[in-house]
């Protein structure tokens, strides 16, 4: 943290700044300039939050210098790119690039059996499907729940497609974890801490999406949650955010991607199908994701979108997805990645 005083403020009031500090563990550097003095406090930030500087006579400001997310840093003692395999299938490599496609949700096995083996054919590296829908209306269809998870333990068994699905609540935690491969955690729960915390424990990899409202730090917090239970598999998602722009159904934050990259080792995946909500924008925005150095991206893929239960409008036609991940694998090229 940095105390910046204020340009009146006399000796006696940076010393007894400088004393409070001292007095709780926190190295205090004063740094006189020319029309104020600034004073850092070299400690455990939320120590000297507690201390309420702010109220001080000739403190000015308190201002956090350092970040607020810790064990998603690349800043802290956390070292290389974090990468992982999913059943083998690498997430995260410097030189692998992760597609993961699939329906919105599980609607029969049929449809689910269809899609899989489309996607493995056109060189996916996991099946996503939702099984709990977590929908912004409770009378939209909800899911299939159990059933659904039956249907992709199937299709995982047929196809061996690694899975990709989304935890709503605790309560299904167990059974979610005993069939899915990589728990999915949907922009809606990204601030649900307590959910947060259940994936954390459940031993499994979790693809974290950032809320619609979220910003960066904010889901490098909540990543923090995660990996502070001890559970070091994390890939963040980019999904699109809530802008004053319509004309998309969310706006997907590009720059989130190299940006991210500067600042967590975790793996960064980009989902051009919510965000754009419409399907003729995902073969672009995804390109742009390869190109832009994301570690994969993950996509919505139907046989038969017009009668789809959820999201219809931007799910890519089965029968396209071959020619889409052509090109998908050949922006990854650019920057070294072929398909994990
Ligand atoms: C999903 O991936 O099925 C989903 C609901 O996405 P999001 O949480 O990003 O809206
Ligand atoms: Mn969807």
């Amino acid at each position: 943290m940095m105390v910046v005083m204020t340009p009146e403020a006399t000796q006696a009031e940076i010393d007894a700044v400088v004393a409070k500090l001292e007095a709780r563990g926190v190295h205090a550097k004063v740094m006189p300039g020319e029309l104020t003095t600034a004073i850092g406090a070299i400690g455990d930030p939320e120590g000297v939050r507690e201390l309420g500087l702010e109220g001080l006579s000739g403190v000015d400001q308190v201002i956090p210098i350092s970040r607020p997310y810790k064990l998603a840093s690349s800043e802290l003692s956390h070292h290389e790119p974090t990468e992982f395999d999913v059943d083998g299938r690498r997430v995260g490599g410097r030189d692998t690039f992760c597609l993961i496609a699939g329906p919105c949700t599980v609607e029969t096995p049929e449809q689910t059996r269809t899609v899989a083996r489309t996607v493995a054919a056109a060189g996916a590296s996991m099946l996503r499907g939702g099984a709990f829908k977590p929908r912004t209306s409770p009378f939209s269809f909800q899911g299939l729940g159990y059933e659904g998870l039956e249907i992709l333990a199937e299709v995982r068994a047929e196809t061996g497609l690694p899975l990709v699905s989304e935890l709503t609540s605790a309560q299904h935690a167990d059974r979610l974890a005993e069939v899915v491969d990589v728990v999915q955690v949907g922009a809606r729960n990204m601030q649900n801490y307590g959910l947060l915390e259940v994936v954390g424990k459940l031993g499994k990899p979790v693809l974290l999406k950032r809320g619609l409202s979220s910003t960066l730090d904010e889901l490098l917090m909540a990543a923090d949650y995660v990996l502070k239970e001890g559970n070091e598999h994390v890939a963040l998602c980019e999904r699109g955010i809530r802008t004053f722009e319509t004309a998309t159904r969310f706006t997907l934050d590009l720059g989130a991607v190299p940006w991210l990259k500067l600042h967590t080792h975790l793996p960064v995946i980009v989902d051009p199908s919510h965000a754009s909500g419409d399907r003729r924008l995902v073969g672009p925005l995804s390109r742009a994701a390869a190109a832009a150095g994301a570690d994969g991206i993950i996509v919505e893929v139907h046989d038969d979108p017009e009668a789809a239960l959820c999201d219809g409008p931007h799910q890519i036609y089965a029968k396209d997805f071959a020619a889409f991940a052509a090109e998908v694998a050949a922006h990854a090229q650019l920057l070294g990645k072929r398909l994990a």
